[in-house]
C-alpha cells in the first residue's frame, strides 16, 4: 500500500510573507513552491495561491488578492524567489514562471523543475505528472481531485489547504531521487542547462513566441 503525502500545516496569509517567514526561508539553501490560479493561460487567469515548502515542512500559503495595480505587490516573496542563494524548487516550472512573472512582477532565478529532471532521467515512461513522481519515486498516492477547484473563492476549504500543502510537501524529496538518477546516467549537465533557460521559456510564452527555435 502505498503512504499519504506528509502531513505538512500551512500557515496561511494574504499577500505576502510576514517578516518571521521570510527570514526562516532566507536561511535555507533550497525550497519548494508551485502555484494554484483560475485556469492555464496566465495572461487571462489570475494567480490565487504561492505554496511554499521547505526541507523541514514548514509550509506556507500565501493566498494573492485580485487588484487592478500588480506594481510589486509582493515585495517580500520577490526578494525570497529573486534571491541567488536560494535554490527554488518546482513541477513545471515554465507555468508557475509565467504566472510569477505576469502577476507579481518576481523574476524567479535560480530554478529547478521535477518535471524538466524526469523527463531528462526518466526516459523509460512518458509518465511525468506530480502524482506519477510521487507514486513511482516516494511510494505516496496523491489524492488530485482538488486540482479543478476555485482558489478565488472568499475562504479555502479545508481539503484545498490540504492539497496545496501537499503539492509542494514532497518535492525537494522528488529532487533527490531525480538527481541521484541524473547523476548516475550522466545526464547532469544537461538538466542544470536545461533549467537555466525556462525563465526564457516563460518570458517568451507570455510575450506570444511559439516555436522560436523550430525553422
Ligand atoms: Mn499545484
Amino acid at each position: 500500500m502505498p503512504y499519504p503525502p506528509p502531513a505538512v500545516k500551512p500557515e496561511v496569509v494574504i499577500n505576502d510573507l510576514t517578516d518571521r517567514q521570510l527570514d526562516a526561508y532566507l536561511a535555507v539553501r533550497e525550497i519548494a513552491i508551485d502555484t494554484e490560479t483560475l485556469g492555464l493561460n496566465p495572461l487571462r487567469d489570475r494567480l490565487c495561491l504561492v505554496q511554499l515548502c521547505d526541507r523541514d515542512g514548514r509550509a506556507t500559503l500565501i493566498r494573492i488578492a485580485r487588484r487592478a495595480d500588480a506594481s510589486t505587490p509582493a515585495p517580500r516573496l520577490k526578494r525570497l524567489l529573486e534571491s541567488p542563494k536560494i535554490l527554488k524548487v518546482f513541477h513545471f516550472a515554465r507555468f508557475d514562471l509565467a504566472t510569477l512573472r505576469h502577476h507579481l512582477g518576481i523574476v524567479v532565478a535560480p530554478v529547478y523543475c521535477t518535471r524538466t529532471a524526469s523527463k531528462i532521467a526518466r526516459t523509460y515512461t512518458e509518465r511525468h505528472g506530480l502524482k506519477d513522481l510521487a507514486l513511482d519515486l516516494l511510494d505516496v498516492e496523491m489524492d488530485k481531485s482538488m486540482r479543478n477547484t476555485d482558489w478565488s473563492a472568499p475562504a479555502l476549504i479545508a481539503a484545498q489547504i490540504e492539497y496545496a500543502a501537499a503539492d509542494v510537501s514532497m518535492l525537494l524529496q522528488l529532487k533527490d531521487r531525480l538527481n541521484a538518477m541524473l547523476e548516475r546516467e550522466g545526464r547532469m549537465d544537461l538538466a542544470l542547462e536545461c533549467f537555466g533557460v525556462i525563465p526564457t521559456i516563460a518570458r517568451l510564452d507570455l510575450a506570444g513566441y511559439r516555436d522560436v527555435f523550430e525553422h
